[in-house]
């Protein structure tokens, strides 16, 4: 646990009045979040709302009209170390020829250093690592061979041997069968076990309960962030989703009446 000066857990992500405009449209609005350290996060809202844009603007990725982020109490540039992306499915054009094992095997060049190369106990981790996504058969594979929802796989054994403490993923759960989402979502609390944070772009309402213990629901604005008892609520979503609300049916544990079939 990373401490501030005066001695209280800094917050792992703190984002203050942050705006983002690409060309003159703001897509960020004045927005306040603080991520604590530890937690799984899910961040939702409709499509365009911003959610990729934030997480790009953590990582200074995008560039920030007005506002201010820290990571683990200082600037994303001195913490960089400590944080893991994983972009979204489909999102990275592998053109040169690199193995599974070998982007897996990335992710232990932070702690090796740069003389070091990955030995035998790195080879075990990742491979480990593989079999934990279910992607232990491919690792010989050239990664550009693999669908968009196996790249993502690799990508999350890749977190698990990185020393990151913070991960912050991109739709993780996109397009993936009903064994891999479980899959994930065991990896989401091994890292979450080892007091690592979890930060997921979530499109999937009705996981949000399940899977994570905060939420920020986003629309330009942040319509509201905290933990998932207290701001998934459907008053928030409708906030945040407009009139188009009968997928909302059930999705918060209360039921929504009169948008039943
Ligand atoms: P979300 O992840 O919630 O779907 P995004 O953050 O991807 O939303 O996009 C927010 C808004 O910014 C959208 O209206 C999108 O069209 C726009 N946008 C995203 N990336 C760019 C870009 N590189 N240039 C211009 N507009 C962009």
């Amino acid at each position: 646990m990373i401490r501030s000066e005066s001695g209280a857990p800094a917050p792992a992500i703190e984002v203050n009045d942050l705006t983002v405009a690409y060309g003159e449209q703001p897509v960020l609005w004045d927005i306040d979040l603080t991520i604590r350290q530890g937690s799984l996060t899910a961040i939702v809202g409709p499509n365009g709302a911003g959610k990729t844009t934030l997480i790009k603007a953590v990582l200074e990725l995008v560039p920030r009209a007005a506002g201010r982020v820290e990571v683990l109490g200082r600037p994303y540039r001195e913490a960089r170390g400590e944080v893991a992306y994983v972009p979204q499915r489909g999102s990275v054009d592998w053109d040169f020829p690199t193995s599974v094992l070998d982007v897996v095997l990335m992710g232990t060049y932070g702690r090796l250093g740069w003389i070091r190369r990955p030995g035998r106990r790195e080879r075990r981790e990742a491979m480990e690592a593989l079999e934990k996504v279910g992607m232990e058969a491919f690792a010989d594979r050239q990664i550009s061979q693999l669908s968009g929802g196996q790249q993502q796989r690799v990508f999350l054994a890749r977190a698990l041997v990185q020393e990151a403490r913070i991960h912050l993923m991109d739709e993780p759960f996109q397009g993936v069968d009903a064994r891999t989402e479980k899959a994930i979502v065991e990896v989401l609390r091994e890292l979450r076990a080892r007091g690592d944070t979890v930060v997921c772009v979530h499109h999937a309402l009705q996981t949000v309960r399940e899977y994570f213990d905060e939420v920020a629901i986003l629309n330009v604005r942040m319509i509201a962030a905290g933990p998932v008892d207290e701001a998934f609520t459907e008053q928030n979503l409708r906030l945040a989703y407009g009139g188009r609300v009968p997928f909302l049916q059930g999705v918060t544990g209360f039921e929504v009446p009169g948008d039943g079939p």
